[in-house]
């Protein structure tokens, strides 16, 4: 049995992580503030930690920092847990997005134990005294705090959730209660992937979002995110094509799933029974093309131009959306160096289609 010791300043949060580490059975220490779980570490010296980035008075990564000038200290492996990327997550053993996966956090807690065990027997010296400076809220933007603000709570809603799911599981999945708590779930991921988007949106108007590009074979990077497609949409007749010479394009990979899924993910909110989809890459006029196509209702000629504006949706459309999609689907584009264009007819269906600069071959 191990000692993890868990910062969070959200006591549901806090008390669901504790009840996943102990699930795992180790021990749980818990500390709501950077100095409480200084001390915890300086006196019971936890093999793992696991921190909330935003905490009170400091942030997770000055009390990374303020452990590796602690010899004693300096190896214990942390995770940073946090809604937005911070800047220097990276000092951070492993970052874990917010809202908290259940699976993701069992499988970091047993993966950082095993660590924290191998450099316990083989022992490195002390990381060189870093330079600590005073990090203060008023110093971090806005839109981390926003981040921070509404999906700690969406965490801590969405990590109790799947527990009580858990402790259902066997139970009959007709049962008014386990379909009310699969209904919470899924509008809570919503409420997740609105947030999501609106942050999106706003550092991509402020131009803060900065893309990390490599050359990529389009149609190898994007088979693997189809196969998981068909995995989830069992009833989607979901086809495929790819010239056979690869075509090369500098991708942010992360990124460009993003544009891929939504774009998925409109072919299946639009696109009416019969559910057909085709995704086709290929080479054109020194460009790299993706195109998704989906044989569902159609856009109206009218409409076409304003698909990719913010917040815009087709009148009569339904659905759940909230009009961000395309909008960050289109700048996420251009930030790659190209554009994303359309092609509808009425009652017959619609392409999407991602233009790329083709990358060279390698030498
Ligand atoms: P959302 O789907 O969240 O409303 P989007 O920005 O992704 O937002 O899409 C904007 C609008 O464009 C949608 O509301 C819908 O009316 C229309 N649209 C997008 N994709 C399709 C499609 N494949 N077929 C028909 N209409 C579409």
């Amino acid at each position: 049995m191990a000692l993890v010791l868990i910062v969070e300043d959200e006591p549901a949060l806090l008390d669901g992580l504790c009840e996943v580490v102990e699930g795992l059975g180790h021990e749980s220490a818990r500390a709501s503030d950077g100095l409480e779980a200084l001390n915890i570490a300086v006196n019971r010296r936890p093999s793992l930690i696991l921190s909330d980035y935003m905490l009170p008075g400091c942030t997770g990564i000055e009390l990374i920092r303020s452990l590796r000038v602690q010899h004693a200290l300096a190896q214990i492996p942390v995770v940073l847990m946090s809604a937005a990327r911070p800047r220097a997550s990276d000092e951070a053993w492993r970052f874990l997005q917010k809202p908290l996966n259940l699976a993701d956090i069992e499988r970091t807690v047993v993966e950082g134990l095993t660590t924290s065990e191998r450099s316990q027997s083989n022992p490195r010296p002390g990381a060189p005294p870093a330079n600590v400076s005073p990090v203060t809220l008023a110093r971090e933007d806005m839109l981390n705090w926003v981040a921070h603000e509404i999906k700690s709570p969406l965490s801590t809603a969405l990590m109790n959730a799947h527990l009580l799911k858990r402790e259902q599981d066997g139970a009959d999945d007709s049962q008014p209660s386990a379909r009310r708590l699969d209904a919470i779930i899924r509008q809570l991921y919503r409420m997740d992937e609105l947030v999501t988007s609106i942050l999106d949106a706003a550092r991509l108007d402020e131009g803060r979002l900065v893309l990390t590009l490599e050359p990529h074979s389009l149609g190898a990077v994007i088979a693997p995110w189809l196969a998981a497609f068909r995995e989830v949409h069992t009833d989607i007749e979901l086809s495929f094509e790819e010239p056979k010479a690869p075509v090369l394009a500098r991708i942010d990979a992360q990124r460009f799933r993003q544009i891929v899924d939504n774009l998925l993910s409109n072919a299946v909110k639009y696109g009416v029974p019969p559910k057909r989809l085709t995704v086709e890459v290929r080479a054109e006029n020194g460009e790299g093309l993706v195109a998704v196509r989906d044989f569902g209702r159609g856009i109206p000629a009218a409409e076409l131009p304003r698909v990719f504006d913010r917040f815009h949706r087709v009148e009569g459309t339904g659905g759940r959306g909230h009009g961000l999609g395309l909008y960050i689907c289109a700048a996420l584009a251009r930030l790659h160096g190209g554009r994303i264009s359309v092609e509808s007819t009425l009652g017959k269906g619609s392409t999407f289609t991602i233009h790329l600069p083709l990358a060279p071959e390698p030498a």
